[in-house]
């Protein structure tokens, strides 16, 4: 372990002083934290730590930056609320590195975020091997998207897109009145285009395998279009006899073949379901001149060390360190050759490696040395994305900033853990701040001090229980960190459940995993282990779901379904199948930490279910049923009940001259969401936005008599979101509440038992105090007769589970086998797992 500081107050250089914060939840606070130190903040979820952290601390910073700019430019940044806050003195500028999935900015990439990429183009325009007679390039005509480097066939996208009669028309037996062009839009559009070929006298009644060739290759691919009369309604003898007698159409409709249609609809649409929707229909193949490296030939024919660009981003980083070691020492063979020639040339590569290799050792450091530069980042997990971000910081020079950082060792192995806090140790180094909301105890035992925020959740959290050196907060009874951070480590020995069964899975090919065969105990709590990029993801989360899907018959959507399309590779096969144990599991659950929605429309109740009752019960009131008004009176999503003035979302937006526009609360009806009248209405004398007001805690009272919706709000107690309210909107809920709102909603089932649910990471944004109640949810689960697999680093969490599967041992090539499987007890003892010393600490 690191030697401590001397964290007494004199030895800080200086402190930021916050007065009367109320930020959200927080209850006018004060609070003095030193400058230049660690600074942890750790509390239940939904104490207030992010409300002080994120919404106080970092925002404020945020402000005065913007205040100092153009109210031009300030307009272009995003919406930042003004934290609600008295005073904060010896703030210095923030940077923020959350956890979010970063906007999937089109085409970014770990090259691209790291600017690493940027980096290697130089050296490869600078320093490259180039064939005789040609001339150097600029770095630019290195990357894939300048029209300087784009291969000029696929337009740097790597493959080409083509449709066939194949794709267009899955099934040939239909007719054209019978949907026989899949390809073609839906509802009135696909009508329009068939009374278009009625006018044009195709036959629409034939099963399209026997329309001529020649039809049905005009219908599919012709570029014309012409515009016809089009009689919707009329038979195509109808049809005809009007053409004859001229009548006067209903409009004139404009022909689109099925190919124009499908291409124009991706290339222009906004919207990403219609792209989805036409993608199915197109077929993608690896680009026959770049063979999907996407640069022009003459890029791709520049060499350093024997690899093109292309070649040396897919590699794993910690091969690139190694192939770009000798030049930057001047080791590298030939070198000498090379030195008598060009001298200029070697001393660029040489100053070029150099300043790559010291890059990327910041990241291996960070124990990502398994990720490629050319690993788009839509597909890494918010914690690989974060500590990206934060290597990109560390070599940046940046000093007197405070950076203010989401859980850190979120995805974590305990044994990278160490190598995070060196990097931290880094940045104050430097001359920095780190304010850091944390539940880790390893990291909050490193800090320099601590701000414990609580007691509990929402309006029972809110207060700083304590600011100050870590040692002191064991006087805090009433702090629930205190309990964990010194309490009792190790765990007593439970006796495993004997599994009723076994699936298993033969053959598991995806990402580093090779052909691998796995067994999961069924009826009992499983937890898969292992360094972060080992391939836990890869196993559970991918091959298990989808192949456990494709044998219940459910759809799996893409993972990045809202990044840009064009990003998402080849799709990918499941490598592998299940050889047994498949017919004693009748539904898969995924429980995982995406938004439960992305508006304000959708809140804890509409997602639960919960409130639907509560609509059925204010619409079996007397005022209702004289009024008769039904269920859907009570929707702020349906006209006849919710405000007209702002469409039920209770605020409206602002649009202010050279100011970002703001919002505000509806005038109309001050934020309630319903019309007047709706809110006559009462059941036990609340209004139906009095009752999307409470807290689940006062609903669980007020309810008491409703059966139904007591049950609901009982599971969500359970799970900790007593301090919700009812009508919280989803926009406002973090990671780690949506999830144990989706278990909520599972657990209220009723349960038949039989049921697998995957989990990944479900501790991400979990105090230990919060991770007990998911646990016991968990442990019913599995008392009902359902199979729980969860991938996991908390090391109590493993302990407290029936089965252990290890993967690894190491990251990327190096991981992605199971090193051992067992008890908990009998994965503490493996000799080459990773995992097994920590286990073993835990367990008495
Ligand atoms: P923590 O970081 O400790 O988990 P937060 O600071 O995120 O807690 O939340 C503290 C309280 O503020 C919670 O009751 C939470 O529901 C509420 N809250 C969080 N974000 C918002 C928001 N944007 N608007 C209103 N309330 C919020
Ligand atoms: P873990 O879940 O143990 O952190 P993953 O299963 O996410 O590990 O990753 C295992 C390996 O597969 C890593 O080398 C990772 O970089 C690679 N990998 C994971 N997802 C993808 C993907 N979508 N595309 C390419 N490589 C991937
Ligand atoms: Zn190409
Ligand atoms: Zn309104």
């Amino acid at each position: 372990a690191t030697t401590k500081q001397d964290t007494s107050p004199k030895a800080f250089a200086g402190f930021v002083t916050v007065r009367g914060a109320r930020e959200h939840n927080l209850k006018n606070v004060n609070l003095t934290i030193p400058r230049d130190a660690l600074v942890v903040f750790t509390g239940v979820s939904g104490s207030g730590k992010s409300s002080l952290a994120f919404g106080t601390l970092y925002a404020e910073a945020q402000r005065r930056y913007l205040e100092s700019v153009s109210p031009y430019a300030r307009r272009l940044f995003h919406q930042m609320a003004v934290p609600d806050v008295d005073a904060i003195e010896g703030l210095p500028p923030a940077v923020a590195l959350q956890q979010q999935r970063g906007t999937p900015t089109t085409r970014s990439s770990v090259g691209s975020v790291t600017t690493l990429s940027n980096l290697l183009r130089m050296l490869y325009s600078r320093a490259g091997d180039y064939p005789k007679g040609q001339n150097i390039i600029y770095a630019e005509a290195f990357s894939p998207n300048t029209a300087e480097g784009a291969c000029p066939t696929c337009h740097g996208l790597g493959r080409i897109y083509e449709v066939t009669e194949q794709s267009m028309v899955p099934d040939d037996s239909l007719t054209i009145r019978e949907r026989a062009i899949a390809a073609w839009p839906t509802a009135w559009g696909g009508q329009n285009q068939r009374d278009i070929l009625v006018t044009l006298g195709f036959d629409v009644d034939k099963p399209w395998r026997d329309l001529p060739k020649k039809d049905r290759h005009w219908i599919l691919f012709t570029d014309e279009q012409p515009v016809v009369p089009v009689y919707p309604g009329y038979t195509p003898e109808q049809t005809q006899r009007a053409l004859k007698r001229k009548e006067e159409p209903n409009y004139m409709g404009t022909f689109t073949s099925a190919r124009r249609h499908v291409f124009h609809t991706f290339a222009n649409t906004n919207s990403p379901l219609m792209k989805k929707r036409v993608m199915q229909y197109m077929l993608s193949t690896d680009c026959p001149t770049c063979q999907g490296k996407r640069l022009r030939p003459e890029s791709l024919s520049v060499k350093f060390a024997g690899y093109d660009i292309t070649e040396l981003s897919r590699l794993p980083l910690k091969r690139v360190a190694c192939i770009l070691k000798p030049f930057a020492e001047g080791t590298a063979t030939g070198h000498e050759k090379q030195d008598a020639e060009h001298p200029e040339q070697a001393i660029v590569a040489q100053r070029i490696a150099e300043d790559l290799c010291a890059r990327i050792h910041v990241l291996l450091d960070l124990g990502l040395g398994y990720l490629s530069l050319e690993r788009s980042t839509p597909t890494l997990s918010p914690g690989e994305l974060q500590r990206i971000r934060l290597a990109t910081q560390l070599y940046s020079h940046l000093f007197g900033v405070v950076y203010v950082l989401d859980e850190p060792s979120a995805g974590l192995h305990p044994s990278d853990t160490l190598s995070l806090l060196n990097a931290l140790e880094g940045l104050k180094k430097a001359g920095n701040s780190l304010f850091i909301v944390e539940h880790n105890l390893d990291v909050i035992r490193q800090a320099d001090w601590l701000v414990d925020v609580g007691p509990d959740a929402g309006e029972k959290g809110g207060k700083i229980l304590y600011s100050g050196p870590p040692e002191g907060l064991q006087e805090v009874t009433k702090s629930k960190t205190a309990t964990y951070l010194f309490g009792r480590e190790s765990i007593p020995v439970r006796i495993p459940r004997t599994p009723t069964g076994w699936l298993r899975l033969s053959g598991v090919t995806r990402n580093n995993l090779h052909n691998l065969d796995a067994a999961f105990p069924l009826g009992v709590f499983t937890t898969v282990t292992g360094v972060s990029g080992s391939g836990k993801s890869s196993l559970v989360s991918q091959v298990l779901v989808e192949l456990v899907a494709e044998h219940l018959g459910h759809v799996i959507l893409a993972e990045e379904e809202e990044g840009d399309e064009l990003e998402r590779a080849a799709p990918v096969q499941t490598g592998g199948h299940i050889t047994e144990g498949i017919e004693s599991i009748k539904r898969l659950v995924r429980v995982d930490q995406k938004p439960i929605g992305r508006t304000p429309r959708s809140n804890m109740a509409t997602y639960t279910g919960l409130f639907d009752h509560v609509r059925k019960l204010f619409a079996a009131s007397p005022m209702a049923k004289k009024r008769r008004y039904d269920a859907g009176r009570f929707s702020f999503n349906v006209a006849k009940g919710r405000c007209e003035n702002c469409q039920g979302e209770g605020f409206v937006m602002v649009e202010l001259l050279f100011l970002p526009s703001v919002y505000a609360p509806c005038p109309v009806c001050h934020g309630a969401r319903y019309n007047a009248k709706t809110l006559e209405v009462t059941y036990r004398d609340k209004n139906i936005a009095e009752v999307l007001d409470m807290t689940v805690d006062t609903a669980w009272e007020f309810f008491d008599e409703e059966p139904q919706v007591h049950r609901a709000l009982t599971v969500l107690r359970e799970v900790g979101l007593g301090y919700l309210r009812l009508g919280q909107p989803a926009t406002e809920l973090s990671g780690g509440e949506a999830q144990r709102i989706k278990l909520a909603s599972e657990l209220q089932r009723t349960q038949r038992g039989n049921t697998l649910y995957i989990l990944d990471e479900p501790t991400t944004g979990l105090h230990p105090a919060d991770v007990e109640k998911l646990l016991a949810q968990l442990e019913n689960l599995v008392e009902a007769g359902n199979t729980v697999i969860v991938v996991e680093h908390t090391m109590r969490v493993v302990a407290g589970s029936d089965w252990v599967i290890d993967i690894g041992p190491g990251a990327g090539e190096e991981g992605g086998k199971v090193v051992v499987a067992g008890t908990p007890s009998e994965v503490a003892q493996s000799k080459n797992s990773k995992t097994a010393p920590f286990l073993k600490s835990l367990l008495h």
